[in-house]
């Protein structure tokens, strides 16, 4: 049930993270707040495909 989802920043588009996610749980696209390095801190970052 669990399905691999990149993370990406909303500020600079960089795709900083992958991570696994329950579609049942989260059947949208999620969004959590991250440390970007590009962005030098916490921005909200989006799924992406
Ligand atoms: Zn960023």
């Amino acid at each position: 049930m669990r399905v691999i989802i990149t993370l990406a920043c909303t500020d600079c588009k960089q795709r900083n993270y992958t991570s696994t996610k329950n579609k049942k749980t989260h059947p949208d696209r999620m969004e959590l707040k991250k440390y970007c390095k590009f962005c030098n801190g916490q921005t909200v970052h989006r799924e992406t495909r």
